[in-house]
């Protein structure tokens, strides 16, 4: 398929990978920022095409890994209200809130619908003028301006029975509070691409100018990583920190100026907004700007708006940091699954713990159960 299977390639992948070898004198650990990039990897396997002095560290690009456990429970309180049509990506049905998910909520009756898109709710606002149509908005810059855009029509139509229930989040804060983590030493960074089509790389000149580290914005093709890792090695082997993009073929230094002017005019920054696992980032999160008050679902019904702590057995939190390794949580593969998900990251397939499940990485129970003390093993 034409732009497909030239990103595909094994000889190249090969050619890449012995290269991306040659050149990798000392233990490096990369963090591939997006979800996106994670399923890459261990869909195609790249994890074991690097040198094993090579570590992917999965960062907290994926959306629905890092709504946290409160804000779910908000968007179920709002579901469950009688005049509420609720909807939502797919995804986002499954995460599970402290004690039902809305995939949960919607068979004890909730209105939850699944839509592919913010314009497909304003739709259904128009056709069911006697309810309120709230729409479950979440994700990065990369799907923050059709909510925008989706808003603006909704203004723009004068429509009154429409909202959205906002947990747009923004990469930069989020990097930044990755770099300042003393639990992290990162070596560079495989950079988002979807986001980085919409802010650009400009926004990520922070990151070799203040911390010294290479980012390579990069593509979601296997060649794309391989040869952005190839990228980032060589920058670190030549003594340079830079910020490259590697998919110059989507991605431009300023970004694409219409989805911002569309961000800016709907929405604002939050002082505050909690991730799951990283706690509350200042100026990470979205919220309407007050013109667009009458849109904001948490303004037109009560929600808890709890902060709710994790289930105990959960390790998103440090999985989210990067910190540990999905198959080192106890519970991996065994009560936890894509079927029967207990946190986060193992509900969409671009969360690390639903990546490693997917594709194969089920040996890792054995070694985790070998790294157990002999008297838990007992
Ligand atoms: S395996 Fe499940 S419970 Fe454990 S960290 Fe991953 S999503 Fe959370």
């Amino acid at each position: 398929m034409k732009f497909i299977d030239e990103y595909r390639q094994s000889e190249l992948a090969r050619v890449l990978a012995n290269k991306i070898s040659r050149l990798t004198t000392q233990p490096l650990k990369l963090m591939e920022v997006c979800g996106g990039h994670t399923h890459t990897i261990f869909k195609y396997g790249i994890e074991d095409l690097l040198p094993a002095n090579i570590e992917m560290i999965h960062g907290p690009g994926c959306p629905v890994c890092v709504i946290p456990t409160g804000r779910v429970d908000d968007a179920i309180a709002i579901a469950q209200q009688a005049e509420v049509i609720f909807t939502t990506f797919g995804d986002a049905m499954r995460v599970p809130g402290s004690k039902t998910s809305l995939l949960n909520a919607k068979a004890a009756g909730a209105d939850v619908r699944m839509v592919y898109s913010p314009l497909d709710a304003l739709k259904l606002a128009r056709k069911n003028p006697d309810r309120q149509v709230v729409f479950f908005a979440l994700g990065f810059e990369t799907t923050s301006p059709s909510t925008a855009l989706t808003v603006l029509q909704a203004a723009k139509d004068g429509i009154e029975n429409f909202s959205i229930f906002c947990n747009h989040i923004m990469i930069v804060p989020a990097l930044k509070a990755m770099l300042d983590s003393p639990d992290l030493q990162l070596d560079g960074f495989v950079g988002p691409g979807h986001v980085s089509t919409v802010i650009g790389t400009r926004c990520y000149d922070f990151v070799p100018q203040h911390y010294g580290k290479p980012l390579v914005v990069t593509g979601f093709e296997p060649l794309d990583i391989l040869q952005s890792v190839y990228m980032i090695v060589t920058q670190i082997v030549q003594g340079r920190a830079e910020i490259e993009n590697q998919y110059g073929r989507v991605v431009e230094r300023n970004g694409n100026q219409r989805a911002l002017e569309a961000l800016f005019e709907v929405f604002d920054a939050r002082d505050y907004f909690e991730w799951r696992g990283l706690g509350s980032i200042a100026h990470s999160g979205m919220k309407l700007r007050h013109q667009y008050a009458k849109f904001d679902a948490e303004l037109k019904f009560s929600v808890p708006g709890l902060r709710v702590a994790d289930p105990k057995a959960c390790q998103c939190g440090e999985i989210l940091k990067g910190v540990k390794k999905p198959w080192e949580c106890k519970v991996f593969g065994t009560a936890c699954t894509p079927e029967t998900p207990i946190g986060s990251c193992m509900v969409s397939s671009e969360g690390a713990c639903a990546a490693y499940y997917n594709f194969g990485r089920l040996s890792k129970i054995a070694e985790r159960a070998n790294t157990q003390p002999v008297a838990a093993r007992i």
